[in-house]
């Protein structure tokens, strides 16, 4: 098929996560690839975005979102995180994907370098291209993902204008510590960095410590974007409602980006996140429980099969090296076959890398229910006795 539409879509693939659902739904394998639980969805949300529908307005709420709803995001972090943000501060988005492609567009121009650590969520480097910037990719290496000054260092120059950085880090889990926190600051601060924080993980954390945000590290207030989703909050992905926050001069302009991306995002869910911010701590400490024992099932069932499981700290992903578990396939061959051969859907890591990355390495999400995770062990193990045999 040939289209005139833009190159860089022309010839674009589905993402890995569309590709590796629409696989799990064509061979009705249990999906452990993209990122989303399956238990029913806490009766407390749904309660009140059913309120909301019934009962507020189903008109086009304010570009910049509800006012509640922002009030309730700085409450939140300010409880939380410890930032002292405002209204003016913060951007209600349709998902962190919409506030990334605002803050990209709003920020990079022709011929702007982007700092992008890679494995790195799927629609950096395309929205860079798509706003004239170029992409530099630093690759961290498994199993411990951490920051490199030099490498850092290396990869500025006068081009650079913006570095995005996910933290904690999805596919890895990992979370960068405090001196790897403040060098990233540092650089931003020397060369006069903007810093897209991709934080929408920075709830889903099983260490026990509060989540720190580059955003509160000295020098970065001015000029770090922090993003969050309700999806990840709350275990709603499909609600897509997130938001931006930034000091309140950026913040407009970057809404203003946003105002001709989504313009705005369905009242109803609005109005249900501001209502479940609010929830006290235990209530969000009792959703993360809930995950944590999947995440503590699925290492037990994996580890008990003898796959080796990567350490981390967040997300609801745990990645496992094939390599170490006996398996010579490359990421991408096993979890193609796996899907089809196995019935079990998983991420290949190196999906998120461009070019040269490790391809030994296998996510699997574990916020499922424990008899779903050990089938899926089972037919994993059974799989990797399969290939063994094969050779
Ligand atoms: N960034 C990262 C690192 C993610 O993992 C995700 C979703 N898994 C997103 C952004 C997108 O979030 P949303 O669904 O709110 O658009
Ligand atoms: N980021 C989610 C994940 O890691 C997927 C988001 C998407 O499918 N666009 O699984």
């Amino acid at each position: 098929m040939t289209t005139r539409a833009h190159p860089l879509y022309a010839t674009m693939k589905p993402t890995i996560f569309e590709h590796m659902s629409g696989l799990a739904r064509t061979h009705d394998a249990i999906n452990l690839g993209q990122g989303f639980p399956d238990e029913p969805p806490h009766p407390d949300m749904i309660a009140a975005a059913a309120r909301a529908l019934a009962e507020k307005s189903n008109q086009y709420p304010p570009a910049f979102g509800l006012p509640e709803l922002r009030d309730a995001i700085c409450k939140f972090y300010a409880r939380r995180q410890g930032l002292t943000l405002t209204r003016e501060h913060v951007i209600v988005t349709s998902g962190a994907t919409e506030a990334l492609a605002a803050a990209i567009l709003a920020l990079v121009g022709p011929g702007d370098e982007v700092i992008l650590f890679q494995p790195a969520y799927d629609s950096y480097a395309p929205m860079v291209q798509r706003a004239g910037g170029i992409p530099v990719s630093i690759a961290l290496s498994p199993p411990d993902w951490r920051y490199d000054a030099g490498g850092l260092a290396a990869a500025i120059t006068p081009g650079t204008r913006v570095l995005i950085l996910n933290d904690p880090l999805n596919p890895a889990g990992t979370v960068a510590s405090e001196a790897e926190l403040a060098m990233i600051a540092d650089i931003c601060v020397r060369h006069d960095l903007f810093a897209i924080c991709d934080e929408v993980w920075e709830d889903v954390r099983f260490d026990g410590t509060p989540h720190r945000s580059l955003m509160s590290v000295p020098g970065m207030a001015e000029r770090a974007v922090k993003i969050g989703s309700a999806g990840k909050i709350f275990g709603l992905t499909g609600w897509k409602a997130g938001w931006l926050c930034a000091a309140p001069a950026l913040a407009t302009a970057l809404g203003r980006a946003h105002q001709f991306l989504t313009f705005t995002t369905p009242p109803a869910l609005q109005w249900a996140v501001a209502e479940g911010l609010d929830h006290p701590d235990a209530w969000f400490a009792a959703q993360r429980e809930g995950w944590a024992a999947s995440r503590a099932h699925l290492r037990d069932a994996l580890e008990m099969e003898g796959f080796v499981v990567l350490p981390n700290a967040a997300t609801w992903f745990l990645c496992i090296d094939l390599a170490a578990s006996g398996i010579a396939l490359s990421d991408r061959e096993f979890s193609e076959r796996a899907v089809r051969e196995a019935g079990v859907a998983s991420i290949p890591v190196s999906a998120l890398f461009e070019g040269n990355g490790p391809r030994h390495i296998l996510r699997l999400c574990f916020a499922k229910d424990g008899a779903m995770l050990d089938e899926a062990v089972a037919r994993l193990a059974a799989f990797r006795d399969k290939l063994r045999s094969e050779n």
